[in-house]
């Protein structure tokens, strides 16, 4: 056996490095916070061969004192708590004070500084050397704030240095970190160059136009055009940012943000919340994107889980998960065709050219240009005033005369420019799938089947929660031959089914018969339709399970009740599943979280046609 020695200074905050500098990414983060914290609002990052060689970070901040700069550098040293209560009030992102000692540990560091507090006004560089790190402090020029330099990372950990990964991978990382952080404080304005070229100048942030830029500049413009802005308080927690539409999923997880109290977290608690409130509109295996804030008192979470501090650890998760939920799953709920129009972007992927985010001509109230465009020919659209459908779910033919009143009443709210409905009025029907109408915009096209399989869905739900599912006895049961198993399943079952509406009795070994339907399902493939439902309870098995299952009952009930391609509707019968749509929670998705319509603006169409140019 050796002796016990103590650990060199260096040797230890090598150790600690450990944990806290995994690569040229986590310096940037704990550079980047230390700025923050320094109340700078204004921050330029420099990076050369990935981080590896130079990571040069300046900052405009309240800077360090002469007589601080040699403790910046040690470790267990901090501006930022003194006692346990600070603890747990932790407002600042950095507490533990080991950042510079182990970064200053495994690198070059070099850092420079002018207080704002300098009786001197000079500024002073201080850099460690030697295995006990003692602080070498000198005069230097340097305006109000902070510079540190870190050169040659890793240099004297070869095994570290090993693990590093190309060129192009840890700058990504360190690109990454840089928006991280700028979705944290939109008041500061982040620069970042990688060898001397700038990959990302955001400006600081006040507006909401402002940051809903510097969010399109970090998440790309397809997300800020395809999300909702949400902002909810309740029970002494705040939630705001932007939440995908579901229509806006994605393969993989990586477009998350979410902040606590101002700091970015990964926690299971916040994923699995949010994954339930998308859990009915989203496409199976997709992954929805946001950027969200959650503001609490500071006391009501543990920020001092991890030394990276990436987790948290929530006083009261419980309260947290259903705030989150609620919240989200509400806007969802909420989300209505006039909301997503009224937003004034346009829902194309098309981000090419032009900046997407200057102010666009109000397309909505340039009642001149939409006039114009609607003199070519007045539309035949028709209408109903309520529609036919929603109540009983069934498809009436209205009268002719009726038509023609309605008719008039439409042409007449178009010239008058106003009364315009949302996704305005039907013009036609393409080959058999899609409705095309006519808004203020230009042209919106609806998946019919899909939009009409949401509506009975949310109508089925809706039913279900109220007065229960209406249903109707058949004039003629239907009897279907079935395995042994579906005909005991239908039999042990009957109860459970006889709530969705569907009554259905064993009569031999291998055949049941259906008496009885939901009334808004009556024109639906009756035979199909409970086979499908058969095989799904079968797979549920107990009641318990079907009941907590019986939103996918309903769907796939509503699957079968909803108009299929190539039927042929009247223009009545177009419109009145567009007013439907408009009411419908959540009808911007059908039941599998695809897009039940878009909008092609007059702007994209007048782009096609190179139209004034
Ligand atoms: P922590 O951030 O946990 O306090 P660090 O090792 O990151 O620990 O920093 C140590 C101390 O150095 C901080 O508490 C702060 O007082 C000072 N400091 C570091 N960076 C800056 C900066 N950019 N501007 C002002 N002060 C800084
Ligand atoms: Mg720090």
């Amino acid at each position: 056996m050796k002796r016990i020695a103590l650990l060199s200074q260096r040797l230890a905050n090598q150790i600690a490095a450990g944990e806290v500098v995994e690569r040229p990414a986590s310096v940037v983060k704990e550079l980047l916070e230390n700025c923050l914290d320094a109340g700078a609002d204004r921050v330029e990052i420099d990076v050369e061969q990935g981080g590896a060689k130079l990571i040069r970070i300046r900052d405009n901040g309240s800077g360090i004192d002469k007589d601080d700069l040699a403790l910046a550098l040690s470790r267990h040293a901090t501006s930022k708590i003194a006692n346990l209560d600070d603890l747990e009030n932790i407002a600042s992102l950095g507490f533990r004070g080991e950042a510079l000692a182990s970064i200053c540990s495994v690198s070059r560091l070099e850092l420079v500084s002018r207080a704002s507090s300098a009786v001197d006004d000079m500024a002073w560089r201080v850099e460690a050397e030697g295995q006990e790190m003692a602080a070498a402090i000198s005069p230097a020029a340097h305006p109000r704030g902070t510079t540190v330099e870190v050169r040659d990372l890793f240099f004297n950990t070869p095994a570290r240095k090993k693990f590093l990964r190309t060129e192009k991978t840890e700058f990504e990382r360190i690109d990454d970190v840089v928006k991280r952080l700028a979705l944290s404080r939109f008041d500061v304005s982040f620069m970042l160059r990688h060898n001397q070229r700038a990959v990302h100048h955001l400006q600081a942030a006040q507006s909401m136009q402002e940051m809903q830029r510097r969010v399109a500049l970090v998440c790309g413009p397809a997300f800020v055009e395809n999300s909702l802005h949400v902002d909810v308080e309740a029970a002494g927690l705040r939630l705001w940012g932007w939440v995908s539409l579901p229509t806006f999923s994605r393969s993989q997880a990586d477009l998350q943000y979410f902040y606590v109290n101002g700091r970015i977290i990964r926690d299971k608690l916040v994923s699995h919340a949010v994954k339930q409130a998308y859990q009915d509109v989203l496409f199976h295996g997709r992954h929805p994107a946001f950027v969200l804030y959650l503001e609490l008192q500071p006391a009501l979470v543990d920020v001092n889980v991890h030394p990276t501090k990436h987790e948290v650890r929530f006083r009261d998760g419980r309260l947290v998960h259903d705030f989150l939920f609620r919240a989200l799953h509400k806007a969802l709920a909420e989300q209505r065709p006039q909301d997503r129009l009224a937003t004034g972007v346009s829902l194309s992927s098309d981000n090419s050219g032009t900046d997407s985010w200057a102010p666009r001509a109000p397309v909505f109230g340039n009642a001149d240009a939409v006039q114009n465009r609607m003199q070519f020919g007045a539309p035949e659209t028709g209408i109903s005033a309520t529609s036919q459908w929603s109540s009983s779910g069934a498809w009436s033919a209205p009268a002719s005369a009726r038509q023609v009143a309605d008719q008039l009443a439409i042409y007449t709210a178009l010239q008058k420019d106003d009364d315009v409905p949302p996704l305005g009025f039907a013009i036609a029907q393409l080959h058999g799938i899609y409705i095309l109408a006519q808004n203020r915009q230009g042209l919106i096209i609806v998946d019919m089947h899909a939009a009409h399989e949401r509506i009975t869905y949310e109508h089925m739900k809706a039913a279900v929660q109220h007065e229960g599912i209406r249903a109707q006895p058949l004039l003629v049961p239907v009897s279907i031959a079935v395995s042994q198993a579906e005909a005991e399943c239908a039999e042990h079952q009957a109860g459970a089914l006889l709530a969705l509406g569907l009554g259905v009795e064993r009569v031999a070994t291998e055949s049941i018969v259906v008496r009885q339907v939901p009334t808004i399902l009556a024109g639906a493939d009756i035979e199909q339709l409970v086979r499908d439902v058969l095989a799904d309870v079968l797979e549920h098995g107990s009641s318990e399970r079907i009941r907590n299952h019986q939103d996918e009952l309903l769907a796939t009930m509503a699957c079968h009740g909803s108009v299929r391609a190539n039927r042929q509707l009247s223009i009545v019968e177009m419109n009145a599943l567009l007013r439907d749509m408009e009411r419908t929670e959540r009808s911007g998705q059908c039941n599998h979280g695809r897009p039940t319509w878009v909008l092609q603006s007059m702007d994209k169409l007048d782009k096609l046609f190179l139209r004034g140019q």
